[in-house]
């Protein structure tokens, strides 16, 4: 029995700290890929039924956003490949919806389950800007960052183990613990901010991704500056709450900028 308990703790030591691919930084994972992603599946189908899709035959919107999604994903596929991280990408099944909502919204679930919602099509204004915002949430995903907030929820509140045998059985507790890691929470006041050094990374891969898939990165800076005009007047869009459009924030995408545009080739109209 004993020996079983030290096996038990070291497997988990060895899984729980892991190295991200594609930040470098050593992180807290409590979960396993594939478990997190079968329980974004669940969830982003829920969503669909649940929320006004607009179907992308006969709407222009709907189209780019598909359109946006499909060139980001082909870009990371290539650019993951490229640098033998291939495997990183394992499960992955892009999808990309616009919803009919007012809210200024995006998000992306791990496996590569986007959706756009209408709300923010007045604020992004042109694709590229759009690229800016799919490429940020895409890069969340990527870097694995609600697996490491699920993780360090976990870590401060109950066993580890106990609760990703519940991630893994999907149990309502560990689909809550998602929904709030991913900020999907229901109400506005129940969804987390991911932290900053969270949001840096997203930016900072964001703009990378939306430059690889042909998209001018520098059209984030005049988006965030309309992201900071629409948080001017009454209460601010879902987006806004948890993405605070602040002058640092700008003046962090300006010095990452030289680097992103290194990635940049315009694509052919
Ligand atoms: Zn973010």
């Amino acid at each position: 029995m004993k020996r079983f308990l030290v096996v038990t703790s070291m497997a988990l030591t060895l899984f729980a700290c892991s190295r991200n691919a594609i930040t470098g930084r050593k992180q807290l994972q409590l979960y396993n890929e594939t478990d997190i992603q079968a329980m974004a599946v669940q969830e982003y189908r829920q969503f669909l039924t649940q929320n006004k899709v607009v179907s992308a035959g006969a709407n222009k919107d709907a189209e780019m956003v598909r359109r946006v999604g499909q060139r980001i994903s082909t870009a990371i596929t290539a650019f993951y490949k490229g640098k033998g991280l291939g495997k990183e990408l394992e499960g992955y099944q892009w999808e990309y919806n616009l919803v009919d909502s007012k809210d200024v919204n995006a998000w992306c679930m791990p496996g590569g389950k986007i959706v756009v919602y209408t709300g923010l099509l007045p604020i992004t204004q042109n694709e590229a800007a759009l690229a800016a915002v799919v490429g940020h949430e895409v890069a969340h995903a990527l870097a694995k960052h609600g697996n490491e907030r699920m993780s360090q929820t976990t870590a401060q509140q109950l066993g580890g183990v106990a609760l990703s045998v519940a991630v893994a059985n999907k149990t309502p507790e560990a689909q809550n613990l998602f929904m709030t890691a991913y900020g999907l929470g229901t109400t506005v006041g129940g969804i987390l901010p991911f932290s900053r050094k969270h949001e840096l990374e997203a930016d900072k891969f964001g703009l990378i991704y939306a430059a690889l898939a042909g998209y001018n990165p520098q059209e984030a800076i005049p988006l965030w500056e309309r992201m900071a005009a629409a948080s001017g007047g009454g209460a601010p869009p879902e987006f806004l709450s948890t993405h605070p459009a602040e002058q640092t924030r700008i003046n962090e995408l300006r010095k990452m900028m030289p680097e992103a545009l290194k990635y940049y080739k315009p694509m052919k109209r």
